[in-house]
């Protein structure tokens, strides 16, 4: 349930819905203050379900008590409509904010490697490093990351260059370790709809970019979300990375159109990775394009000094100066969409 407030909702009227909804057992959730401009909103995190809305609906400053019918729930934009800027660090992601470039490559392999291609996406623009240290393969003999030593060589790229690490966990085992040196946690394609693992990094303190699953569809993938800020981590970020449909012709079918879909359902900010469904470096650029046209808040891009010797998704991963050209043209669009929203 999400309350209401009246516009111009004094500060006492708003602290007794704060009350009434903690005499009712569940949390409030600070949506938007109140003051003479808009309207505010308090957000009733737990079980509902036995609260009338008339109990709210009569207090002084109230508008109205709206009943949150989406599945959903927390990631629905009935719920919070205003949209949710997440930070990492000193890194804001969300609409309206200028687009964050996320890139590195697919695995850590060494210290040198991981520090060499930090410099350089850096030098493109960059804020965050992405990088694997567990990578889930598809098959058995293939190479897995480097563990936890990976995520040290991690910690030392950014501790160089300052860029913030994003990094996929795998288990609910791992979480504790990975958060110890992420700046956020990566939820990759193959755990979009891992429960346990959901809930686990919903109750650690540290961003998530969530991906979606590979067949998922939309309800699902916001399912997925709902679960992370149900066990009260409110920061998580979508991550589109392509889905499997009956066509074979890229590695995934790109899914940045569901940019368009997601804004409507969701205040939850949207990244893209144009990498995974692309399949082929010669792919990276303009699928990155594209999600840049479709306005997404940001872009996780796989990057390698000498991608043809990577250890996993070598045909994929792009060089730096294919990312500074995707940068440039990131800046150019914010320019234009800028200049004709003024
Ligand atoms: C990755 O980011 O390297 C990765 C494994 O991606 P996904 O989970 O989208 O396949
Ligand atoms: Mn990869």
């Amino acid at each position: 349930m999400i309350i209401r407030g009246k516009i111009g909702m004094s500060e006492a009227e708003f602290q007794q819905v704060v009350d009434m909804a903690k005499r009712y057992g569940v949390a409030p959730q600070i949506l938007r203050t109140p003051n003479h401009e808009h309207q505010a909103f308090i957000g009733l995190h737990g079980d509902t379900s036995q609260i009338p809305e008339d109990a709210f609906r009569g207090l002084p400053g109230v508008d109205d008590a709206i009943r949150v019918m989406e599945k959903h729930k927390y990631a629905s934009r009935t719920y919070k409509p205003d949209d949710t800027i997440v930070e990492v660090g000193d890194v804001q992601i969300g609409y309206g904010r200028p687009l964050v470039i996320m890139a590195g490559p697919c695995a850590v392999e060494s210290l040198e490697q991981i520090k060499t291609i930090a410099r350089a996406v850096k030098r493109a623009g960059a804020k965050m490093l992405r990088g694997g240290a567990y990578k889930p393969r598809t098959n058995a003999r293939s190479f897995e990351g480097l563990g936890e030593t990976g995520l040290k060589f991690l910690a030392e790229a950014r501790e160089e260059t300052g860029l913030l690490i994003v990094t996929e966990v795998m288990t609910p085992a791992k979480v504790e370790e990975v958060a110890k040196y992420a700046d956020m946690l990566q939820i990759g394609a193959r755990n979009g709809q891992n429960y346990d693992l959901l809930k686990e990094v919903g109750r650690q303190q540290k961003p998530v970019l969530l991906k979606n699953a590979i067949a998922a569809t939309i309800e699902e993938f916001l399912g997925a979300a709902d679960y992370i800020l149900t066990e009260g981590n409110n920061g998580v970020v979508l991550c589109l990375r392509g889905e499997r449909t009956g066509d074979a012709s890229t590695r995934y079918a790109p899914n940045a159109h569901w940019t368009q879909i997601l804004r409507q359902k969701t205040h939850l900010p949207i990244v893209y990775d144009p990498s995974h469904p692309a399949g082929k470096r010669d792919l990276v650029e303009s699928f990155a394009r594209a999600g840049i046209a479709y306005g997404v808040d940001g872009l996780l891009i796989e990057v390698h000094t000498d991608p043809t010797k990577a250890k996993t998704d070598e045909a994929q991963q792009i060089t730096p100066p294919v990312l500074e050209r995707i940068v440039v043209y990131a800046r150019q669009h914010e320019m234009l969409t800028n200049a004709l929203e003024s």
